[in-house]
């Protein structure tokens, strides 16, 4: 898939230039056009793969910004974006549009540039262009507070709305306990970038053989295209890992040569297939809540089991109880790992976004006892007793 990658906000921004960065590394070819948008400065000048001259600034020249990002409101993310839509839009004229067949629109949910500003960007992009726009949305740990999961629970709803579907990453089933939160997201754009460029990257031609049963923009937009929340499962293994596990689950085929050799890599595609789908998905759902789902297993030609594809295809489908599961791989000569990556669309048991809604709900609230009792808070806090002094 060919694809334009536009990061909001700026865990959207350094999770965009994460994905360029995988890219260039993996020597795949995914992006053709990236961007990042953004109200704060600051947050610009940490990218390294994203050109300068793709980087825009909304809310310059609005009073509450001035550059200095949304404050985690996402109401002015939202209009900070609007008012300079043209602007945005004008680098768009970049984008090669003959080469692109969807838009990727990437934002932390949490804050309030990319949670705001995100949907906006991404109505405007499906009313301006006929490719499909996908939204790939980060949801806050629960340890971030109410503010957090408010705006969270909010913007899921718009991105969900205003994309053709949203893939949902989870900071909270991904924190780990001794990082400090700074390298705990790099490591998570890490993560992140690996599962997109995994997913998305293939079947494009980057000098690698074609297969006969190549994975195709068309399945994955396929599969996306039941809307809704999407999530993301991944596995790799080394091809020695592998063949030491396959060995001991087949020892009795250890040699019987070619047709043992022939069941140890169907072996090794299917059960590499089945530790994805047990694996922590991008959002924790149950995955037999998924209306679709796709496999693609990449790795050297020569252990791209097609017996090893459609048993995987058929133990999912089993497992989602649904007809819609496409399963294609990517071949990667050189490659000396196997790598599985499924793609489960439209989930709809994500207990993590109930859990966001109680916490926003809960947060609402709160946040409108307050306001109510506000001014009264203040007005006896600066008034005497029995309100003698008069104010100057
Ligand atoms: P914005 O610039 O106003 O959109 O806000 P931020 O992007 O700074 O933060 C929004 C949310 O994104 C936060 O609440 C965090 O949950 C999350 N976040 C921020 N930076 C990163 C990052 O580098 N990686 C990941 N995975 N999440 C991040």
């Amino acid at each position: 898939m060919k694809l334009a990658v536009v990061g909001f906000g700026n865990a959207g921004g350094k999770i965009a230039d994460r994905i360029v960065e995988y890219e260039t590394q993996t020597e795949r070819s995914l992006c053709q056009f990236t961007a990042v948008v953004n109200s704060a400065r600051i947050d610009l000048h940490k990218l390294g793969y994203v050109p300068q001259r793709h980087q825009i600034l909304v809310g310059q020249t609005d009073e509450r910004s001035k550059g200095h990002g949304a404050g985690a409101d996402p109401d002015l993310g939202a209009e900070l974006t609007r008012q300079d839509l043209a602007e945005v839009q004008r680098v768009l004229d970049n984008v090669p549009l003959h080469d692109v067949d969807a838009f990727l629109v990437v934002a932390g949910l949490g804050g309030g540039t990319g949670s705001g500003g995100g949907p906006v960007f991404a109505e405007a992009l499906g009313e301006r262009y006929g490719e499909p726009v996908y939204g790939l949305g980060v949801l806050p740990s629960g340890d971030e507070g109410g503010r957090a999961s408010l705006n969270a629970a909010r913007s899921i709803r718009s991105f969900v709305d205003s994309t053709d579907a949203t893939i949902a990453f989870d900071n909270d089933a991904w924190r780990e306990g001794t990082q400090s939160i700074e390298s705990g997201y790099e490591q998570t754009n890490v993560e992140i970038a690996k599962r997109v460029v995994s997913l998305l990257a293939p079947g494009e031609y980057d000098g690698s053989p074609v297969s006969e049963n190549a994975m195709d923009s068309s399945d994955v937009k396929r599969t996306l295209s039941v809307g809704g929340v999407a999530t993301v499962a991944y596995a790799e293994a080394s091809l020695e890992e592998e063949t030491q596990r396959q060995r001991g689950l087949l020892g009795r085929l250890r040699n019987d040569g070619e047709a043992g050799e022939r069941e140890g890599a169907a072996t090794k595609v299917h059960g590499l297939v089945r530790r994805a789908a047990r694996s922590r998905l991008t959002c924790p759902a149950d995955i037999t809540s998924a209306e679709r789902a796709l496999v693609v297993v990449s790795g050297p030609p020569a252990e791209l089991s097609q017996k090893g594809l459609v048993r995987s295809r058929k133990w999912l489908e089993s497992q989602i109880d649904s007809v819609e599961v496409l399963a294609g791989d990517d071949p990667r000569p050189g490659a000396d790992r196997l790598r599985a990556t499924v793609l489960l669309a439209n989930a709809t048991d994500v207990p993590r976004i109930d859990a966001l809604q109680e916490q926003a709900v809960d947060a609402q609230e709160n946040i409108d006892a307050q306001a109510a009792e506000r001014d009264t808070a203040i007005s006896e806090l600066v008034t005497d007793p029995d309100d003698e002094l008069e104010p100057i």
